[in-house]
C-alpha cells in the first residue's frame, strides 16, 4: 500500500509520502538504542514531568490533532476530538502511577531479602492501525516510555500524517529525540525491523493476519510480543431488560467509530421474548443516525469508512452471508460502489457456517441472533474465535455478573457499552490476541521482571 494521505469521504489523494529509505531506518533504529541507553536511567520523576507535557500538548492543540485523524481516516471532528482528550488522559494516568506501577516488589522467601525489580527491555517496535490513530499509539507509548523503554511507530500507510504528529507531540514535550520516532515504511519493511537485534520487542494491534505474521517472525527470534486483534463482541440482552434504553445503547455500541473498533458490538443475542420489539427500535434508531462530511458537518454520527477498499470488503461479507441464508432486517449499505460511505444494516437469520457467524463486520452493520433463554445466549456469545469484550444488558445486577463470569472474553460490561479505562486492563483472548495493555498489567509486559535475591 502507498503511504499516503487519502481523505476518505471525498476519496481524493491529499499527500503522499516517499517511504523512508535504508540509511534512514538505520538512523532511526540507532537513535533509538542510543537514547535508550540513556533514558533507561532517568528517574520517574523527569520521566513524568515530559509525560504530563504531552499530555498538555495533546490538551492546547486538540482541534489540531483532531482534524489529521477526520482527514485521514474519516472520523466524525468531535468523535476525533473526544480521542485526543482522551490520549491526554493516557498520559497523565501514567505520568502519576507509573512508579508505583513499578516499584520493587518484596517477597518473602528463605533469603534476607528477594524482590522483583521490574526494568526496561529496550527498542519497543509498535505496528499500529489506523481506527483510532492516536489512541491505539498512546496506549502503548504511555506506558513503555515512562517504564524507560523507548519506541518506534510504523503506523498503518493510510495515517502517516497521524504518526508524524504524535512524534511532534513527544518532541515538544521535550522528550529526547529518539525516545519516540515514527518510520514511515510499508508493512514488507517489518520482518527486517523485527529481525534488527536493536529491537527488543513488538506490540501490535490490527488484524489476525497481520498479528499472525508479526508474532512468528518475533517468535523466530525469540522476542515478546502482545497482540490486541479483532473482536467480534457479543451484546447479550436479556428478557427483563428496558427495550428502549438498550436499543439506543445497542446503537452506540455498534456505531462507536463508525463500526471500526475491536470492542464494538457486532453480535447481539437477544432473548427471543424480546427480539421482535428489540429488533424494531433498533433499527429505528439506526435509521435516524446522520452523516456527512466528518471535517464540516459537526453533528453527524458517522463518517466514512477509512478507505474504500474497507467498504468494499464490508458489502462482499454483507453479500456472502445473504447467499448462505441471512437475511437484511434493514439495507443500509454501501453509498456506491466506489464510496467509502456505509450506511447501517442489520442482519439476521445467521446460522452456523455462515460469514457472519465466523468473521469480525468491521463497520456498521449489526449481526442478530436470537437465543432460547440467558444460557443459550452465552452458549452462542462462546461460539466465536474471537474472545475481546462483550456485554450483559439485564435488571438484575447480581445474575447480570454470575453471566459476566462465564463468557470467553478479556472484558465483559454489565449494562454498559465496553470502552478502555486507563486503570483497567485491555486484551483479548482466542483469535482477539494475547497480553494486555493498561492499568498496571499493561506496563508490566515490556519490562523485564527481574527476581533478586540476597543471601
Ligand atoms: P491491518 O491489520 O492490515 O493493518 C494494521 C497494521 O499492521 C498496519 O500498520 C499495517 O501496515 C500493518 N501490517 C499489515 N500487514 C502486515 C504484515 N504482514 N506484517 C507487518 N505489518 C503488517 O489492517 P487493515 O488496514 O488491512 O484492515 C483490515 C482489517 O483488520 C479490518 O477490517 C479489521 O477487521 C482489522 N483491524 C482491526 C483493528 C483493531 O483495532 N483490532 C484495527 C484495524 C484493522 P500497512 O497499513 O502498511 O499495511
Amino acid at each position: 500500500m502507498a503511504i499516503q494521505t487519502i481523505n476518505p469521504y471525498t476519496n481524493q489523494v491529499v499527500k503522499d509520502f516517499e517511504p523512508a529509505s535504508a540509511q534512514q531506518v538505520e538512523k532511526v533504529l540507532q537513535t533509538a538504542e542510543d537514547t535508550f541507553q540513556s533514558w533507561r536511567s532517568t528517574h520517574f520523576d523527569h520521566r513524568a514531568q515530559l509525560m504530563h507535557k504531552a499530555g498538555q500538548e495533546l490538551e492546547n492543540r486538540t482541534n489540531h490533532y483532531a482534524r489529521l485523524i477526520s482527514l485521514e481516516m474519516g472520523k466524525p471532528l468531535k468523535q476525533a476530538r473526544s480521542e485526543v482528550q482522551k490520549c491526554a488522559k493516557v498520559c497523565h494516568y501514567y505520568a502519576d502511577h507509573a512508579q508505583e506501577f513499578l516499584q520493587d516488589e518484596d517477597i518473602a522467601t528463605d533469603a534476607t531479602r528477594s524482590f522483583i525489580s521490574y526494568e526496561p527491555m529496550g527498542v519497543v517496535l509498535a505496528v499500529m492501525p489506523w481506527n483510532f490513530p492516536f489512541w491505539q499509539v498512546f496506549r502503548f507509548a504511555a506506558p513503555a516510555l515512562m517504564a524507560g523503554n523507548v519506541g518506534i511507530l510504523k503506523h498503518a500507510s493510510n495515517v502517516p500524517q497521524c504518526a508524524l504528529a504524535i512524534q511532534e507531540v513527544f518532541e515538544n514535550a521535550g522528550f529526547p529525540k529518539g525516545c519516540f520516532q515514527s518510520l514511515l515504511i510499508g508493512s514488507k519493511e517489518v520482518d527486517a525491523l523485527i529481525k534488527d537485534p536493536r529491537i527488543k520487542a513488538v506490540t501490535l494491534t490490527g488484524s489476525e493476519g497481520a498479528g499472525a505474521k508479526v508474532a512468528s517472525t518475533a517468535g523466530q527470534e525469540i522476542k515478546k510480543t502482545v497482540l490486541e486483534l479483532g473482536g467480534s463482541d457479543a451484546f447479550i440482552v436479556l428478557a427483563d431488560a428496558d427495550i428502549d434504553a438498550v436499543s439506543e445503547k445497542a446503537v452506540q455500541a455498534r456505531l462507536i467509530n463508525t463500526g471500526q473498533s475491536c470492542i464494538a458490538a457486532k453480535r447481539f443475542i437477544i432473548e427471543q421474548s424480546i427480539a421482535e420489539p428489540f429488533l424494531a427500535a433498533f433499527s429505528e434508531k439506526m435509521q435516524k443516525l446522520k452523516t456527512g462530511n466528518p471535517l464540516e458537518d459537526e453533528d453527524i454520527d458517522y463518517g466514512p469508512l477509512a478507505r474504500v477498499d474497507l467498504a468494499q470488503e464490508l458489502t462482499d461479507q454483507v453479500e456472502r452471508s445473504i447467499q448462505a441464508g441471512a437475511k437484511l432486517y434493514l439495507k443500509g449499505g454501501q453509498k456506491d460502489k466506489d464510496s467509502a460511505v456505509f450506511h447501517p444494516a442489520i442482519l439476521t437469520h445467521i446460522e452456523k457456517r455462515n460469514p457472519a457467524y465466523e468473521e469480525e463486520f468491521f463497520g456498521p452493520v449489526a449481526l442478530v441472533f436470537i437465543a432460547q433463554d440467558a444460557e443459550d445466549a452465552i452458549r452462542i456469545a462462546n461460539d466465536s474465535p474471537f474472545g475481546l469484550g462483550g456485554s450483559i444488558w439485564t435488571k438484575d445486577i447480581k445474575r447480570g455478573q454470575e453471566l459476566a463470569r462465564k463468557v470467553e472474553a478479556g472484558a465483559v460490561f454489565v449494562n454498559a457499552v465496553v470502552a478502555s479505562d486507563p486503570a483497567l486492563p485491555f486484551g483479548g483472548i482466542k483469535k482477539s490476541g494475547y497480553g494486555r495493555e493498561l492499568s498496571y498489567v499493561g506496563i508490566r509486559e515490556f519490562v523485564n521482571q527481574k527476581t533478586i535475591w540476597v543471601s
